[in-house]
This record gives structure tokens, C-alpha cells and sequence, in this order.
């Protein structure tokens, strides 16, 4: 069943993109790290399957039968107007990025939304494993906002399994502690998101971080004003400032945060 089948493509590439950006981390890394990568991971891949778990109990058969329903349904803005398949998968990518990239700025400039996004941002190192690593409480609420978004748009099955699988191998990506040619960099960043990009909005430096909200492509950073680049990438430091404990990162420390102060 088609359904089954995009959950467990999801499942494979993303299994598969964290061992092998973890390969070429150790292979070409970036910088080495400040902090026990273990511990780190250990956290990040506890808060992944618990995440894993509480999103696959509650929210994709919601997604999956909403997809569904409104393809058999001719419902949303996508049955209004006539368009090759082909531009209506590309056009659901394209949406639903944009729509991440708003609700992205919103998670930094709402201050109710950063006390669950902070709990990405406090990593103290970052590599592929930090794109698992989201509070559940953010997931919900996108997740919400996301079956919201595929009712509105009308979005296709197949467009919606493109973009969740682009999602996961580009997150993998920019989050990777991956020595990548400049050159290669360079011509991906004309439309893309490059580790060097998103290593800019993972700075301590609040000024910094509230700039390239990017997932798949850099264009609306480019558009809307948001685009930063240029910087020392030697000089970045990563992580929340008032967050600066290895030990007080632990799993349990993760789940807590959007409770706790300080908020910075
Ligand atoms: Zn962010």
C-alpha cells in the first residue's frame, strides 16, 4: 500500500542519511568536537525515537488520509487550477518549503514557539544527528499545521512523500559536520542550503542565529531579507548561550526546556 510504502522510504532514507553523513564525518570532518560526540548522540537518538514513536502514534495515518482524502476529493487550491502532474508535485515542494521557512521565523521570533525550538538550537555541536533533535511539543504543532496546509493546498501523495523525504536528506545535510569543498558550496547555495549556511543560524549570536531559516531552498532567505553569509565560519560558536552544560543537556533536560528559564 502506497501509504506503508512512503513510511518506510521515509524511514530508509532517513536511517540510511545518518550512517552515512556519520561515515563521512569521521571520514572529512568539519572541525572536531568540543564536546563528547557520544553523549551527544545518545541524546539525540533518544529524543529521535521517542519522537518517532509519539508522531507515528498520533499524526501519520492523520496526514496519510488527509493527503488521501483531499486527492480523491478534488479539494484545495491545487483542483482549481489545471496543471501537468509533474508541476503539481513540484509545486506542493515548493509550498509546503515556504511554509516551513515562515514557520521557522515564527519559532524564533515568537517567544512562546523558541521555548521548544531553543531545545534544536542548545546543541553545543553540530552534526547530522542534530536534525533529529526537536522537541515533540514543535513537531505537534507543525504536524498540525501541516495536515491544515496539504487540506488548503490540495497537495498530492506523491508531492507530499518528495518533500518529506527532501526534508530529511537536506536537513541531514546542512546539519553535517562535513568537510564540503567551497566551490560545491558556492553553486549549491544559489538555490539550496549548505552547511556552511545553516552553520550561521546555529551561532550563539542572537543576531546571527535569527537569520537563514531555510530547509530546502536558500531563494527565500534570498527574497524576504534574511539571507546572512560572509562570515568567518571559523569564529562561530554553536549552541543557545544560557545553555552552555553538557550536563544539563541530557534527555530528561531536553524534554523540560520549553518550561524552564532562562528563554534566551
Ligand atoms: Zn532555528
Amino acid at each position: 500500500m502506497l501509504s506503508t510504502d512512503a513510511a518506510v522510504v521515509r524511514l530508509l532514507v532517513s536511517v540510511g542519511g545518518l550512517i552515512f553523513f556519520l561515515i563521512l564525518e569521521l571520514l572529512i570532518p568539519y572541525r572536531p568536537s568540543t564536546v563528547s560526540k557520544f553523549q551527544r548522540w545518545v541524546n539525540n537518538i533518544s529524543i529521535s525515537i521517542f519522537n518517532s514513536i509519539i508522531l507515528r502514534l498520533f499524526f501519520t495515518v492523520p496526514i496519510l488520509q488527509t493527503t488521501l482524502y483531499v486527492n480523491e476529493n478534488k479539494v484545495g487550491v491545487l483542483s482549481l487550477i489545471s496543471v501537468p502532474y509533474w508541476a503539481r508535485i513540484i509545486g506542493t515542494v515548493v509550498f509546503l518549503d515556504f511554509m516551513l521557512y515562515i514557520w521557522h521565523l515564527l519559532n524564533h521570533e515568537v517567544p512562546f514557539l523558541w521555548r521548544f525550538h531553543r531545545v534544536h538550537h542548545s546543541d553545543l555541536n553540530m552534526d547530522v544527528s542534530t536534525a533529529n533533535r526537536f522537541h515533540i511539543g514543535e513537531l505537534a504543532m507543525s504536524a498540525v499545521i501541516k495536515i491544515g496546509l496539504i487540506f488548503f493546498l490540495g497537495a498530492d501523495l506523491l508531492g507530499v512523500t518528495v518533500y518529506e523525504i527532501l526534508i530529511v536528506a537536506t536537513a541531514q545535510f546542512h546539519h553535517s559536520s562535513l568537510k564540503v569543498p567551497s566551490w560545491f558550496e558556492d553553486i549549491y547555495w544559489v538555490l539550496f542550503v549548505p552547511p556552511s549556511m545553516h552553520r550561521i543560524h546555529h551561532s550563539v549570536v542572537i543576531k546571527e542565529r535569527n537569520t537563514n531559516y531555510g530547509t530546502i531552498f536558500s531563494v527565500w532567505d534570498r527574497l524576504l531579507g534574511t539571507l546572512l553569509k560572509g562570515l568567518n565560519q571559523e569564529l562561530i560558536r554553536i549552541g543557545v548561550g544560557a545553555y552552555n552544560r553538557p550536563e544539563k543537556l541530557h534527555f530528561h533536560h531536553l524534554l523540560a526546556m520549553p518550561a524552564t528559564h532562562p528563554v534566551l
